[in-house]
């Protein structure tokens, strides 16, 4: 029943249910495919299908054990995630979690280990894991989520059964979006093809204004706006970003501290570390929105069809007046900018020289002045 949940990942749903079914369940288990598929909530089923006490090989969401799993206060499941100032999962972690897989099952089941994120395992960790998983506790399904396995072990590769997760596809993204978010129908179509079958990315432009900017940045670079005015007011901006995100951070810290969760303090140099890390992260997708939007207007002089644009709320906006090795070098710009935003370069100052090279208008000039 609640396997349905996982949306369009088959091969996914129908291997873990098979298992649970045949209960023939491997010692590990990797989930992996791109963010905000559907990996973690196909973990947490699993988790509840294994144990649940109807024994049907999926859950019934209403057995103690199931309502445990669902409450997160199972004694059997255990969830390991990367914590502190490097977002790391360390060797303490992995020792807290071996110290506890020593004993059975305290449920008398099988005991479940969710491993997030299980890439950002400290090298020390994933040989400290490696030990364990040579060597199994009996009853006891270790589950890593990643959405690199190769930043594993190839030792560690080798021992889990691997499964793969896709992108979903764009009329699930639409339909989770008003389903689940109350998004109207029109919003949900405008948003679902920019998420490029995440969800995660899905909820991210639903409650962001990083859509709206990029629109109005393409319209006054198209109206021939100076773009170094409109490189201004976007550093103004993403200034303001930096201030929400680092108060974000300051808040979360915070709450984990009366949580009572074990916890540094969050000095200076670790907040500006972490501030950089998701000030990058936003600028990246800011670049993929405008990859997005430069890539419609390429498909729309190559081809004008409707269809295959990703901006289709927007389309009649899409400048198809230009040639297409101009928007073809738009393209090369934003992609250039990206490598630069990864090396770390000021993101000011990325975009402004991207503003610049978007804002050049008609081939002809291009051919006048070389380049
Ligand atoms: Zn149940």
């Amino acid at each position: 029943m609640s396997f349905s949940q996982i949306k369009d990942q088959d091969v996914a749903r129908r291997l873990l249910q098979g298992m649970c079914r045949r209960q023939r369940i491997p010692s590990g288990l990797l989930l992996w495919g791109p963010e905000g598929v559907g990996k973690t909530l196909a973990a947490l089923e699993f988790a509840k299908a294994v144990n649940c006490e109807s024994a049907t090989g999926d859950a019934c969401d209403e057995c103690l054990s199931c309502r445990k799993t669902i409450n997160r206060n199972h004694g059997d499941v255990l969830y390991v995630a990367p914590e502190g100032k490097g977002r790391l999962i360390n060797v303490k972690s992995i020792e807290a979690m071996t110290e506890m897989v020593i004993f059975r099952p305290f449920e008398g089941g099988t005991r479940i280990v969710i491993i997030s994120d299980a890439d950002r395992m400290h090298e020390a960790a994933q040989n400290k894991f490696l030990k364990t998983l040579e060597e199994p506790p009996s009853k006891t399904v270790f589950v890593l989520i990643t959405t690199s396995p190769r930043r594993l072990l190839p030792t560690i590769l080798s021992r889990c059964h691997r499964i793969r997760f896709r992108a979903l596809q764009m009329e699930t993204v639409a339909a989770l979006l008003q389903e689940k978010e109350g998004c109207s129908e029109s919003r949900a179509l405008a948003i679902a093809p920019l998420a490029q079958g995440s969800m995660m990315r899905a909820l991210d432009l639903l409650h962001s204004d990083r859509r709206e900017v990029v629109l109005d940045i393409v319209r006054r670079l198209s109206s021939g706006e100076d773009p170094l005015m409109i490189s201004e007011s976007f550093a103004t901006h993403l200034q303001e970003k930096e201030k929400q995100i680092a108060n974000a951070i300051k808040a979360e810290w915070s709450g984990k501290k009366k949580e009572g969760e074990e916890s540094q303090e969050l000095d200076k140099e670790a907040l500006e570390a972490l501030v950089v890390g998701r000030v990058r992260r936003e600028a990246r997708e800011y670049l993929r929105l405008f990859d997005s939007w430069y890539r419609d207007a390429l498909v729309k002089t190559v081809d004008g069809d409707d269809t295959l644009v990703f901006n289709r709320d927007h389309s009649g906006d899409l400048q198809k007046n230009i040639s297409s090795e101009r928007q073809a070098l738009k393209l090369a710009a934003i992609n250039e900018a990206a490598k630069y935003i990864e090396r770390n370069m000021q993101s000011q100052r990325v975009f402004r020289d991207l503003f610049f090279e978007l804002s050049r208008p008609a081939l002809k000039r291009d051919r006048a002045t070389g380049g």
